[in-house]
């Protein structure tokens, strides 16, 4: 194997990156070939072992280092509300802004009629189980201002309905804030922000 089939095979990695062109991932290998060989090793070392000690929350569904996930475990957070996303991107866009200090619930699931996707049973019963554990008394639902967002909405409402009749339980969305078709992954600070202090309340 030649030094240029090296290069070409990074240059390949990264094109499958989403976002990626194959001039980004060009600079980005050409980027790493001037970088130390230590800073290479850690890069390498960290990317192999990425998977090795990772958890999935059994409370959240978030993925870290430790099950319950450093959210979950912090005593800090407001363990009244949970935050319903559809994604742990969508968890890691909130956490990345900084203006939510509740805890979140990360579904793992939508309804898309198109992608034949409906809310499993599991999925709705991890959920009602982490309201149960933690006595959230609002719910906040922050999916995608899309059709399936829309969708797997309406469905969440039916589940709490009950709850919200008989417990008082508080359920909103997001107020968008974000534009219809986008997605919290990629809306800014303000907009997130925005969007969970406006959020509109369910009935
Ligand atoms: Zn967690």
């Amino acid at each position: 194997m030649t030094g240029r089939d090296s290069i070409g095979r990074l240059v390949a990695f990264f094109n499958k990156f989403p976002g990626i062109g194959n001039k980004s991932a060009r600079r980005m290998a050409f980027f790493l070939l001037r970088q130390e060989e230590s800073f290479l090793r850690a890069m390498g070392n960290t990317i192999a072992e990425l998977k090795d000690h990772l958890f999935t929350c059994g409370e959240c569904g978030n993925i870290s280092d430790s099950d319950p996930c450093p959210i979950c475990g912090d005593p800090l957070r407001d363990r009244s509300v949970l935050c319903v996303v559809e994604s742990i991107d969508d968890l890691a866009s909130f956490e990345q802004a900084g203006v939510y200090n509740g805890l979140y619930h990360v579904l793992g699931g939508r309804v898309s009629p198109l992608e034949d996707q409906e809310l499993s049973e599991e999925c709705v019963e991890s959920l009602l189980r982490h309201m149960e554990n933690t006595k959230a008394g609002e719910i906040i639902i922050a999916t995608n201002p899309r059709m399936e967002g829309d969708l797997t909405y309406y469905t969440l409402l039916e589940i709490l309905k009950p709850q919200m009749a008989e417990k008082g339980l508080k359920v909103s969305r997001l107020a968008f804030g974000l534009p219809v078709g986008g997605s919290i992954e990629f809306a800014d600070r303000m907009t997130l922000h925005t969007a969970l202090e406006s959020r509109i309340a369910s009935r």
